[in-house]
């Protein structure tokens, strides 16, 4: 099976917009062993849409559309698919009811267009939407596959991942269950990684290992191939132990999780509270945190102590810390991390204080980084970090690095 995505929308072509939805696709269907072998866009014209469905019925079995389901006159995606299949379109009645409902509770009108969003191709499969109006579908029809999403990225992923997979699947009416699990890693370089668990990499077709690198994280993705899920299921148990063996201490967390997710999940676990003291990351520790839901059971609240002054009267670091040590300090970060965990009566204070760049501080070079850690009733520790020269990188990367260490002390 190969396929084709044919991603509409003028948007893409005036380079108003990134191309997201194809890569989301291509990546989807990589763990799903379909080779895609090409990318179309294409603007929001009838003609030229026909065209490509042309061409590419002639080198693909599956033909993945995206955008164009909405209700508005340029979305004319399924019309241009009935005509060029011959297939009428047809009003389906749990969309449509949906769309009703979201009318009546929202107390807005309906018009006639968000009627046109509940048509779907005659004899097709439909997708739900749980993000937004237009339903998707998918069809088979002289041995090719179309499946039709909507646009936007938060209706059709989230589409894509709960019912269309699966729908896809059954329509190749292939034997092999694939499934796949994400390991996820922080602390350790992608080069490392792959030296630890290369004849692995090597000597495995099932499950296959795809090792990706990106902010400062390593994952694996594992993907395993069966007729039978729970085999398929214990391939990649199997594999997963023998990866965690050689690297598992630098394994957080499985699937579409994030370091600070599971720092959250796991401050609400032991029932503790957090505040923080922020200088190079100006607040950028607390924005993540609070972007988590339940965060305000957990989270006390910051301060952003950008200053010495800052520092010094909001946090009361002592101006002989800062006299004689600097801000960039490891006395600092420790200061800080105690003194808002006492002012704010938190079980946790995390500080970061540091060189961000591009210019140096105290004599102390770019990529400098102090995160102090107290926890109630146990001794200060405070981590030093080497990061880079660039700026965004190096806050960033601070915030992680934080929440990391966090866990690792809370683990013990
Ligand atoms: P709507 O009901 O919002 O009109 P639609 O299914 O008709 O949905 P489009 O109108 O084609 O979709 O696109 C809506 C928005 O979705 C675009 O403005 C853009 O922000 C986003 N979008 C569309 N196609 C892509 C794509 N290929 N990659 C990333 N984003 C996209």
């Amino acid at each position: 099976m190969n396929a084709e995505i044919i991603t509409i929308g003028s948007e893409l072509l005036l380079g108003q917009i990134v191309n997201t939805n194809a890569r989301f696709i291509s990546e989807q269907l990589a763990d799903m062993g379909i080779n895609v072998y090409y990318h179309t866009a294409v603007g929001d014209n009838p003609n030229r849409l026909k065209a490509a469905l042309e061409i590419a019925e002639k080198r693909a079995n599956i033909i993945i559309l995206t955008g164009g389901l909405g209700p508005t006159k340029d979305d004319l995606t399924k019309e241009t698919l009935s005509l060029h299949l011959n297939r009428e379109l047809v009003i389906d009645e749990n969309a449509f009811r949906s769309i009703k409902l979201y009318f009546e509770t929202t107390k807005r009108k309906m018009t006639e267009n968000n009627r046109k969003q509940a048509y779907t191709l005659k004899g097709s499969h439909v997708l739900r939407n749980d993000h937004g109006m237009a339903p998707g579908m998918i069809l088979t029809v002289n041995k090719h596959i179309y499946m039709l999403l909507p646009g936007p990225p938060k209706e059709m992923e989230p589409m894509f991942l709960t019912y269309g997979k699966e729908a896809l699947f059954n329509q190749t009416k292939a034997k092999d269950k694939i499934i796949s699990r994400v390991l996820r890693f922080f602390g350790i370089g992608e080069a490392l990684l792959e030296t630890k668990i290369e004849d692995l990499i090597d000597g495995q077709s099932n499950p296959t290992i795809a090792p990706l690198a990106s902010d400062g994280e390593v994952t694996l993705r594992l993907t395993a191939k069966h007729h039978h899920l729970q085999t398929a299921q214990a391939l990649l148990n199997e594999m997963e132990t023998k990866i965690l063996e050689r690297v598992g201490t630098y394994f957080y967390g499985y699937d579409e999780t994030s370091l600070m997710n599971e720092l959250v999940k796991m401050i609400k676990e032991k029932n503790l509270t957090i505040a923080c003291a922020e200088s190079l990351t100006g607040g950028m520790f607390q924005q993540e945190i609070t972007s988590i839901p339940g965060a305000g059971n957990i989270l006390k609240g910051g301060i952003v102590s950008y200053t010495n002054e800052a520092k010094e009267k909001l946090l009361q670091v002592k101006k002989q810390t800062i006299d004689v040590y600097g801000v960039v300090s490891e006395q600092c970060a420790a200061e800080m991390a105690e003194n808002v965990r006492t002012l704010l009566n938190a079980d946790i204070g995390i500080s970061f204080t540091g060189v961000a760049g591009p210019d140096t501080l105290e004599g102390k070079p770019v990529g400098t980084v102090f995160i102090g850690i107290a926890l109630k009733g146990k001794p200060t520790s405070v981590e030093l970090l080497h990061l880079g020269v660039n700026r965004d990188t190096n806050r960033f990367r601070s915030v992680k690095y934080g929440c990391y260490f966090l866990m690792e002390k809370l683990k013990k």
